[in-house]
C-alpha cells in the first residue's frame, strides 16, 4: 500500500497499472466526508499527468497545476451546484471533445456526483460508454446509493472508510496538533482525518462543545430547563447553521456517556452530566432524520430535549 497524505492508502497495484499508462477511463471514490477522495483523485490525476518518470513529483509544471486547480486540461464540475444539470454535463462533454490544451488527455472531476439528477446522469452514462482519447473521470460521492447501478458498474470503484479513532489522533499529531486536542477531534469526526483536521483547525469548535455540554447540564431542570437548553445554541440562522456540528458534538457526547456507564475510556469529559447516553445516541439519530425532513432544527432539537428530560 502506498501512503499518502491524509493517511489516504493507494493500493499498490493501482498505482502500478496508472503509472504504466493501464488508467481506467472511470473511476468512482466513495466513502464518508473527510476520509481522502479528492486527495486520492489529485494524486491519481497529478500521476497521470506528469511529466517526470518518478510520477507523480510534484514539481514539474503539470504537477504543480494539478495541485493549484489550474491545470487547463482538468475539468472540476459542478463543485458549488446543489443540482448537477443534464445541460451541466452536456457542457462538459462539448468541452472533452475538444483537443487538450497541456496533457494528451482531459480529466473530468464530478466532487459530488451523487448531486447528477437522473437525466445527467443518463447523459454521463453515454460518454462512459463510448469512450475517447483516453479522457479519465473521477466521481467522488458520500452516497454512492443515490448513483445510478450502470453507472457505479463501469467504474473502477474505490472505497473510502475513517481509520480509527486513535490511528486518526496520531496522523493529526504528526502534523503538529497537541495531543489532546488531536483525540477529541478525531473523536468528534470519528476517524475521518480530513473532518478531524478541519476540527482542529477551527477555533470555534472546541468553545461549541463546552456550549453543547451546558446545554445538555440545563436539562437536569426537567422540561422547565429545556428553554434554556436550546438558548445556548444561539438564535435563528445562526442556530440552524450549526446544526451539522451541534449534533456532530452531541453524537460523540453520547458515546462518551455510553463508554463511561460501561467503564471504557471516553473521548472528552463529559463532567458530571447525568443523562442516558443510548437515548441520547438515538434521539441525535432521530434529530438528524426530522431536520432532513423539512422540520426545523430548533423544532426537532426541542423534541429531543423534552424526551430527554424524562430519560435520566
Ligand atoms: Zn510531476
Amino acid at each position: 500500500m502506498n501512503t499518502q497524505a491524509f493517511g489516504v492508502k493507494i493500493p499498490d497495484g493501482l498505482m502500478r497499472s496508472v503509472k504504466a499508462g493501464r488508467i481506467a477511463h472511470a473511476f468512482l471514490l466513495s466513502g464518508p466526508h473527510g476520509t481522502g477522495k479528492r486527495t486520492c483523485a489529485n494524486y491519481l490525476t497529478q500521476t497521470i499527468l506528469c511529466a517526470s518518470p518518478q510520477a507523480p513529483c510534484g514539481q514539474c509544471p503539470a504537477c504543480k497545476k494539478v495541485l493549484a486547480g489550474l491545470h487547463p486540461d482538468v475539468h472540476v464540475v459542478g463543485e458549488e451546484e446543489k443540482s448537477i444539470s443534464v445541460d451541466t454535463i452536456r457542457a462538459l462533454r462539448d468541452q472533452l471533445a475538444l483537443r487538450p490544451f497541456e496533457a494528451d488527455r482531459h480529466i473530468a472531476l464530478i466532487p459530488r456526483a451523487d448531486r447528477m439528477t437522473a437525466q445527467a446522469q443518463n447523459a454521463l452514462l453515454k460518454t462512459l460508454e463510448e469512450p475517447a482519447g483516453g479522457n479519465v473521470f473521477f466521481l467522488l460521492t458520500d452516497q454512492p446509493g443515490a448513483m445510478l447501478p450502470t453507472i457505479v458498474s463501469r467504474c473502477r470503484r474505490l472505497r473510502f472508510s475513517p481509520v480509527s479513532v486513535e490511528a486518526c489522533a496520531e496522523i493529526l499529531a504528526e502534523k503538529g496538533v497537541e495531543p489532546g486536542r488531536a483525540r477529541l477531534a478525531a473523536a468528534c469526526a470519528q476517524g475521518a482525518v480530513g473532518r478531524a483536521l478541519e476540527i482542529a483547525g477551527d477555533e470555534d469548535y472546541l468553545p461549541l462543545r463546552e456550549k453543547a455540554l451546558s446545554s445538555l447540564k440545563a436539562l437536569s431542570g426537567g422540561k422547565a430547563g429545556v428553554a434554556r437548553a436550546i438558548s445556548f445554541l444561539g438564535e435563528g440562522k445562526s442556530a440552524a447553521a450549526r446544526a451539522p456540528e451541534w449534533l456532530e458534538i452531541l453524537e460523540v457526547v453520547a458515546r462518551d456517556l455510553m463508554a463511561r456507564e460501561n467503564g471504557g475510556t471516553p473521548y472528552g469529559d463529559t463532567g458530571d452530566l447525568k443523562l442516558d447516553g443510548r437515548a441520547l445516541l438515538l434521539g441525535v439519530m432521530e434529530t438528524r432524520k426530522l431536520a432532513a425532513s423539512n422540520v426545523s432544527f430548533l423544532a426537532a432539537l426541542e423534541k429531543m430535549y423534552l424526551a430527554l428530560t424524562g430519560s435520566r
